[in-house]
């Protein structure tokens, strides 16, 4: 369970990001690579993603890369996206563990059998993977507040948990 000093640096982290209106997930990732200054590649992959709840970020020298599983609704494979960008907008450690040139040499054509096996060597902490999802569920409160009413949503049902509803 997230704690209130997660959920604040987490929901500074989602503000400072200040999301498109209207909210998109491709807009957010557009805004990221115009201020990141280099592009953020999404690539879904055919069923490879399994025992694991999120997908892949890989940070080149060149591009961010995130892959997300195919075979899941559109809902799901936004939240994917959105936990994968939780990870780079909090700076967790992607893979580089000095290969960035063989995945950029391979880049956007991973087989996703090689995907599977770099899946194995993420190593996020359970915090980091904490982290990632309160970001995930941030955004899409934060988004969904611009349209309409404030519904509480997950971010008033971690206050409400955690004691700290205003
Ligand atoms: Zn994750």
């Amino acid at each position: 369970m997230p704690n209130r000093r997660m959920l604040r640096s987490c929901q500074a982290v989602v503000d400072s990001l200040s999301l498109p209106k209207p909210f998109s997930v491709g807009a957010l990732l557009a805004d990221l690579a115009t201020r990141r200054g280099r592009p953020i590649n999404v690539h879904t992959l055919d069923g490879a993603m399994t025992a694991h709840t999120c997908g892949l970020w890989i940070s080149t020298d060149f591009s961010d890369d995130i892959f997300v599983e195919e075979r899941t609704t559109a809902f799901h494979r936004e939240h994917i996206i959105l936990h994968e960008i939780g990870h780079l907008v909090c700076d967790h450690g992607a893979i580089h563990d000095g290969a960035s040139t063989t995945f950029a040499r391979l880049l956007p054509d991973l087989d996703p059998a090689l995907v599977r096996r770099l899946l194995a060597r993420t190593n996020y902490t359970d915090e980091q993977e904490q982290e990632a999802e309160l970001v995930a569920s941030l955004i899409r409160t934060a988004a969904g507040s611009r349209a309409g009413p404030p519904s509480g949503g997950v971010r008033g049902e971690l206050e409400l948990a955690l004691g700290i509803r205003e």
